[in-house]
């Protein structure tokens, strides 16, 4: 039997695990990846319908790890402005960069291209060991090591795994970390659409009474992708109708903000629900990324918390190492914990909020949303807070997702 020692393993190479292997190349720590899908290579001209909107932190930190060129090079959209309304109301708030002395507010990036950017930067680095594809099949907690056994028959031992193995995390459930979950109730239907109107790179969102229709704009200007949730029951319909019954009912939801929607590729769609481990780190095991916690997609901030996560725990197990500290120790892992389990937290919180605040149909409440929406439009400075959590620079940011003018290394 094959058996690697590592001082790190990292099951699940996604764009949250990937992360943390890259943000680990400046250590001496051994690094094993294992990841059960090898991803297909090369993209098709159609977009996939899977993306994300990556936050300006999330652009520092794939800027500092050397893996924005890679995303740059495949296929990414800017966007400048961002419009938020609701159907049937007055009620409506926008955004522009230039307001915020900003070039833009985001880029829409599929996740397939992030995944591989990271693939390419991580296969270059001489401490990561990839094991693609392949499956856990057990796991083991000694006192100084972690013993995971492979589908292919090898081992790998470690003095700290860590779950970066998405929302039903393998990991998790190994090492008996409860979890606090809750269905929002929606399941999010997803697609690439053309529209006749160009995006003219604003990201829009309605809020309709079934619940938040997405348009987020791709590089092609007449491209955009949507997220668009609704009860699981009208999700069903919308991905078993015929493309025309389909693209007629978006385009109402829309408001024809974009003139006639057309779908093109397949539409999927995805349950909603929340989750929050109520342990980030235990001895020898730490989660990360969808592993602890998921949250709505409605302010497209998942993926960018999980790769903050994946920062906040290289940057603590570096420093650990750095000071001959024992990395898989839970009494060292405590601040890994504290910090981001308070951060993503907030996170549901606020999204629970938002979800709140748009529920329902009754005149009243509506009135209020309008007026209150409006005001947040005009008042001066009442927008700032809003955009600085949107681009991602609120709370205690790791180094490596900070600006590069203000990061001290930390390796
Ligand atoms: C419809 C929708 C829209 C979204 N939009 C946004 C957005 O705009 N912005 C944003 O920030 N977030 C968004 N999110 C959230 C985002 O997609 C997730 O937060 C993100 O995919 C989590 O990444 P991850 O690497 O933690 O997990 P995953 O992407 O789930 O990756 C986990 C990896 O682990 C592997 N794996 C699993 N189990 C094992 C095992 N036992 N052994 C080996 N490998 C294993 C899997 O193959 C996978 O590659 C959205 C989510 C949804 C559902």
């Amino acid at each position: 039997m094959k058996m690697i020692n590592a001082d790190v393993a990292i099951v699940g190479g996604g764009m949250v695990g990937l992360t943390l292997a890259a943000s680990l190349a400046e250590t001496d720590l051994r690094v094993v990846v294992i990841e059960g899908h090898s991803p297909a290579l090369t993209l098709d001209p159609i977009p996939e319908n899977r993306v994300s909107a990556l936050s300006r932190a999330s652009e520092h930190l794939l800027r500092a790890l050397d893996v924005w060129p890679g995303i740059a090079s495949r296929r990414m959209a800017s966007y400048q402005k961002m419009h938020v309304w609701e159907q049937d109301s007055f009620a409506e708030i926008d955004f522009d960069a230039k307001a915020f002395g900003q070039q833009n507010l985001g880029h829409i990036v599929e996740n397939r291209v992030i995944q591989l950017a990271l693939l390419e930067r991580v296969q270059k680095q001489s401490n990561v060991t990839l094991l693609m594809p392949e499956q856990c099949q057990s796991m083991m907690q000694g006192e100084s090591e972690t013993w995971l056994h492979l589908a292919s028959g090898s081992g790998v031992t470690a003095k700290l795994v860590v779950g970066a193995d998405g929302a039903r995390s393998w990991v998790r459930e190994n090492a008996h970390f409860p979890l606090v979950q809750r269905d929002y109730g929606h399941h999010a239907v997803v697609a690439t659409v053309r529209t006749v109107e160009p995006h003219q790179g604003v990201a829009r969102q309605v809020f309709t009474p079934d619940g938040p229709l997405a348009f987020l704009p791709l590089s092609d200007a007449h491209l955009c992708s949507i997220v668009w949730s609704v009860p699981p029951e009208q999700a069903t319909d919308y991905i078993d109708m015929e493309a025309n019954i389909f693209n007629r009912a978006l385009t109402a939801a829309f408001d024809a903000k974009l003139g006639m929607c057309e779908v093109i590729g397949p539409r999927a769609s995805y349950p909603l629900t929340m989750r929050y481990a109520q342990c980030f780190a235990a001895e020898r095991v730490a989660l990360v990324g969808d592993a602890a916690h998921t949250i709505h997609p409605l302010a497209g901030q998942g993926v960018n918390l999980g790769m903050l996560d994946a920062a906040a725990l290289a940057q603590t197990i570096s420093l650990l190492s750095e000071q001959g500290k024992d990395i898989g120790q839970y009494a060292s892992l405590r601040r890994y914990e504290r910090w981001r389990k308070a951060e993503a937290a907030q996170m549901i919180v606020a999204m629970q909020s938002f979800r709140s605040l748009f529920d329902g149909d009754n005149p009243m409440k509506k009135l209020v949303r309008g007026l209150g929406m409006r005001a947040v439009n005009h008042l001066p400075g009442a927008k700032q807070p809003l955009m600085a959590r949107a681009l991602g620079l609120v709370g205690e940011l790791p180094e490596l997702a900070k600006p590069a003018t203000r990061r001290t290394t930390f390796s």
